[in-house]
């Protein structure tokens, strides 16, 4: 089967065609430029020729392995992937999709939001769900929604709630245009695109399953093109700003995370796992917060120590907030989750060794 990916550029999508690759699937990846076709195909080339293939989260238990036929990667252009007569060419021929392009981004002001935040989402979602119903032989649309469209934000820190995937973020269009934050307008821009997907399949007789998922603060190593910390992904940006040690210990902002390497097979097995009917999987592996990944750190990377700041460590704030159940992606995908401290410790490495 061919798959296609939106977005291959991006910090996520690195690691789910990068999976891909490695269990023998052929991927078709868009991207927006010539340019960031030859950096990400650079970047996988030398991610997956130096590193093993084995993976706590192998598919039928059994790690792909031997090299990588890059060969199966194809990297198109499509400058505009929110417009269904742009992406419909990068569809055909494909049996499954995996949405993730859209703007995950704190840049952007408010009356900005509608043009850099809701409209792409908005559109692209809605592209992706008209060019699979055009194409017969799309058998699953995998749309990347968020924790953002799952939970209330409005409602505070609700100790004790416990977020399932029959939540659902209230947030409108409207809500999130005229936003005076930016984080409370890339919410809005989650859930309206997801819910634009349901709302697709509700109103359009399609031959397709949809399936969509809500990671929370997705973290870990990055595969993808990156040149400097200057254009760091927004949730590796959370590390960092324990990491690099300025502002003591910051805040922490929706406290529920996952691993990107977990994800990227959570997105495989969507893909690929029979399902009954179409589906939507919460995929967190927990709570984190700010303090715990400066206590992870401190602990692992000793020569950093003068330079986190201390806080109180051993301090949580788990018992504060809401948490949520994401039994479901593991019983019926059979994912997996890494703990926190094997997901920062390699991304702080990383980030360390970059600066
Ligand atoms: P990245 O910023 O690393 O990648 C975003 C990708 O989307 C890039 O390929 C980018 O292309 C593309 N993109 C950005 N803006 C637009 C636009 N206006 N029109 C079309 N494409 C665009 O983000 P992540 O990998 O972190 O996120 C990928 C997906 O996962 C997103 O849908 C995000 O909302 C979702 N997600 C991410 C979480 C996280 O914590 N990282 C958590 C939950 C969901 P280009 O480089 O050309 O701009």
């Amino acid at each position: 089967m061919t798959i296609l990916i939106t977005g291959a550029n991006g910090f996520i999508a690195a690691h789910c065609i990068a999976l891909l690759l490695r269990n023998g699937l052929s991927v078709r990846a868009t991207v927006r430029s010539s340019q960031k076709a030859t950096s990400t195909r650079a970047a996988l080339a030398a991610y997956l020729s130096c590193t093993s293939t084995s993976t706590s989260n192998s598919p039928d238990g059994a790690a792909a392995a031997g090299a990588v036929d890059l060969s199966l990667l194809e990297l198109v252009v499509v400058p505009d992937p929110t417009d269904v007569a742009q992406i419909r060419p990068a569809v055909a021929g494909c049996s499954a999709i995996l949405h993730l392009a859209s703007a995950f981004t704190y840049d952007a002001a408010p009356g900005e939001f509608e043009e850099k935040l809701l409209l792409p989402a908005l559109k692209g979602t809605t592209a992706i769900c008209e060019a699979a119903a055009m194409e017969q032989g799309v058998g699953k649309v995998v749309i990347m929604s968020s924790f953002a469209a799952v939970y209330d934000a409005a409602k505070g820190l609700q100790p004790g709630t416990v977020y399932t995937e029959g939540d659902w973020s209230p947030m409108t269009y409207e809500e999130g245009r005229d936003a005076q934050m930016v984080p409370a307008a890339y919410r809005a821009s989650k859930v309206i695109a997801e819910r634009a997907a349901w709302d697709y399949i509700r109103d359009h007789k399609v031959s397709y399953q949809l399936v969509t998922l809500c990671p929370g603060m997705v973290f870990g190593k990055m595969i993808h093109p990156i040149e400097s910390l200057a254009q760091l992904n927004a949730s590796n940006q959370i590390v960092w700003e324990v990491l690099k040690g300025e502002n003591g210990i910051p805040p922490t902002r929706a406290p529920v995370w996952i691993d990107v390497e977990d994800l990227a097979m959570a997105s495989l097995k969507a893909l690929t796992v029979d399902l009954p009917t179409h589906q939507r999987f919460l995929v967190t592996q927990g709570s984190y917060c700010t303090q715990e990944i400066a206590d992870i750190v401190r602990k692992a990377l000793p020569e950093k120590q003068d330079r986190i700041a201390v806080g109180e460590p051993g301090k949580r704030i788990h018992e504060t907030h809401y948490s949520c159940d994401s039994s479901k992606v593991q019983q019926v995908l059979g994912v997996k989750f890494k703990t926190l401290e094997e997901s920062i410790v390699p991304l702080a490495r990383q980030l360390y060794a970059m600066e």
